[in-house]
């Protein structure tokens, strides 16, 4: 039986390349939904090759164009927003791979729990945001949430056969981006293309960008917390700027495990969606013989201040990762818009932690509230 796989998302760099993967599997692995915001032109192509079930187009105006492109076939054609919540409710697939970027993947992942499909989880933000809630539904509705962000990956394959030993704590490994090493009288001056010069991966340009301020990190400590059930305490990050090993486990006896490999999306994509089986493919190889050294220093956080306010809001928790998130969101917007400098997204995530009302305890609307809130005040504050 082939997995039936639905793609929300198909466009970006987790979707193409998940894509990559299916053509190479075809006889593991069938596409039954596509999604994607705007990119019309990419959407209707995966759609005429992998022939799924149903495809989205978010962007409405895009809709009578991707509609006459496929008119031929018989695939569903959606558009809108509130679509992706409609395929995320069909029968007709096994698996979602939640590719979309941004608090805009929510909304369909919480869907496709409730309606008990497993969760191949790229879509970090759904879990900074939202963490409790989105793991709390998996739980009661029994559905697996698998990474596939690197660093959480190779903690999921370390833990394979671990049940019963409690985690002491985990070590998420960091690259340290473009501009490690670098000051803030350097970062003052950096522009948006060369902050999207990342050394190890080609990936998204918000995910980009969070990894030069070391945002990313922060998020990924938090989508941790979540993932593995864990007190921030046993959260610690380490920069490791070859991206070889993607992070470890450390078990209560002392020993530590690790998951090695050369930086390439493909493989936790892979894992995530045949886990538990590994499927043989041609990546290239790590080779041991050839590499120089793998390194390991502290984070600078003085210098890369969102890792101190991501850090914070791990720990206090409550709607804090939801408004840090939102301003994230905004300021990175800027950011690639040459709206606001490299430092000034510090700022304002900052001002926005500090002033949007803080909720211990909050319900998924007081969330979607606290997004919304945050999202205002970061504008308010970037004069958009
Ligand atoms: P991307 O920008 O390349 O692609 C994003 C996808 O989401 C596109 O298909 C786009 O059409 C869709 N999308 C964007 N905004 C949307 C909206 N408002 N509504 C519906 N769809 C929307 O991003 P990416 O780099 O592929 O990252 C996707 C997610 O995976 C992010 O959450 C990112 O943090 C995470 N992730 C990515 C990588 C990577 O290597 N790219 C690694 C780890 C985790
Ligand atoms: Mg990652």
């Amino acid at each position: 039986m082939k997995k039936r796989i639905a793609i929300f998302g198909s466009t970006g760099s987790i979707g193409t390349q998940a894509l990559d993967v299916i053509e190479s599997n075809p006889d593991k692995f069938e596409v039954e939904i596509l999604t994607a915001h705007h990119n019309d032109e990419l959407l209707i192509q995966q759609a005429l090759k992998f022939k799924p079930n149903a495809v989205v187009i978010v962007d409405e105006k895009k809709y009578t164009g991707v509609k006459d492109a496929l008119a031929s076939t018989d695939i569903k054609v959606f558009a809108g927003e509130s679509s992706l919540e409609d395929v995320a409710a069909f029968n007709s697939y096994d698996l979602m791979l939640a590719a979309i970027v941004g608090f805009a993947g929510l909304k369909p992942t919480i869907k496709a729990i409730e309606n008990g499909k497993p969760i191949a989880l790229a879509n970090k933000e759904t879990l900074v945001v939202a963490g409790d809630v989105v793991m709390k539904l998996a739980v009661e509705k029994r559905v697996p949430v698998i990474p596939v962000d690197s660093e959480h990956s190779a903690i999921f394959q370390c833990l394979v056969g671990e049940s019963r030993n409690p985690i002491e704590r985990i070590i998420l490994t960091a690259s340290g981006g473009p501009f490690l090493g670098r000051k803030p009288n350097y970062l003052v001056n950096v522009k948006r293309e060369h902050a999207l010069q990342h050394p190890n991966w080609s990936m998204g340009t918000k995910i980009t960008i969070d990894s030069a301020t070391l945002m990313n990190k922060g998020l990924e400590m938090i989508e941790a917390k979540w993932l593995f059930n864990l007190e921030p305490e046993q959260v610690q990050v380490v920069v490791h700027p070859q991206s070889i090993i993607h992070s470890m486990v450390q078990f209560r006896d002392g020993s530590i495990k690790a998951q090695m490999g050369l930086p390439d999306m493909k493989l936790p994509i892979q894992y995530a969606m045949a886990f538990p089986q590994r499927i043989p493919n041609n990546f290239p190889r790590f080779d041991f013989n050839k590499s120089s050294q793998l390194t390991f220093e502290a984070p600078d956080t003085k210098t890369f201040r969102n890792l101190a306010l991501a850090t914070d809001a791990l720990y206090k928790g409550g709607n804090l990762p939801c408004i840090m998130n939102a301003a994230n969101e905004l300021a990175v917007w800027a950011f690639l818009r040459n709206r606001i400098g490299f430092l000034d997204m510090t700022n304002v995530i900052e001002q926005t932690m500090e002033r949007v009302t803080f909720i211990e305890n909050p319900t998924l609307e007081e969330y979607f509230d606290s997004d919304g809130e945050a999202r205002n005040y970061a504008a308010s504050l970037i004069q958009l």
